[in-house]
């Protein structure tokens, strides 16, 4: 009788702590994840970027910031409404999963602006790489909306490089791209 009451016990004890197993992994996923595009959220990204930056510097490599921007997504959400913009967030989203190589990480850095974290790769191929992205953009019909275009900002870490940095630089570069007419790297 006792035996049986030690394994009915442990067996609901076993229960419980796969449930919170569960829950805590799903809570964990949550807490990282974009709920629209499902893609890497700005907490996660602010996570990474720091360790791959660091990673890339102790294996002499270097890593490639990619930020990019959909041009004058608000009048997408003035003229079809929010609905409609947040299907060609995901859109976008689709796009770059689609593009990336196995080791990219993309993020959802905000709104309708995206940051990619390339390893391992050099300022020429970086720049490729946005001008294909681009590209494969601007190929593609969104939904309802038809055509639209993004701007890219590229950067390469440096030796001595920090986050702050690498961020502002891609930024500023994006800036640019606005800057010089937007759909350009
Ligand atoms: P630019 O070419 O200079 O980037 O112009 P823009 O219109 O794309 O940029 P702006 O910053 O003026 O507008 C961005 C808009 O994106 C404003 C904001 O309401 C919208 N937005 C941000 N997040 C979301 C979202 O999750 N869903 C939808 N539908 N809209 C969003
Ligand atoms: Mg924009
Ligand atoms: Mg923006």
């Amino acid at each position: 009788k006792n035996k049986d009451e030690l394994s009915y016990l442990i067996h609901w004890f076993n229960k419980l702590s796969d449930k919170l197993e569960q829950d805590y992994n799903l809570l964990e996923t949550i807490s990282i994840t974009d709920k629209l595009t499902q893609l890497n959220n700005r907490n996660r990204t602010d996570a990474f970027l720091p360790q791959a930056l660091e990673n890339s510097q102790q294996n002499k490599q270097v890593l490639a910031v990619i930020m990019l921007d959909i041009d004058h997504f608000k009048s997408v959400n003035d003229t079809y409404g929010h609905l409609v913009g947040d299907e060609v967030i995901k859109g976008f989203a689709s796009i770059l999963k689609s593009f990336a190589r196995e080791h990219d990480f993309i993020g959802r850095w905000g709104g309708e602006e995206f940051i990619l974290i390339l390893p391992d790769i050099n300022t020429d191929e970086a720049k490729a790489y946005a001008e294909q992205l681009r590209q494969r953009v601007l190929a593609h019909d969104f939904a309802e909306v038809g055509k639209l275009t993004a701007s890219f900002g590229v950067t390469i870490s440096q030796p001595e490089d920090n986050v702050n940095q690498i961020v502002k630089r891609a930024d500023d570069s994006l800036y640019q791209a606005k800057h010089q007419g937007r759909n350009c790297v």
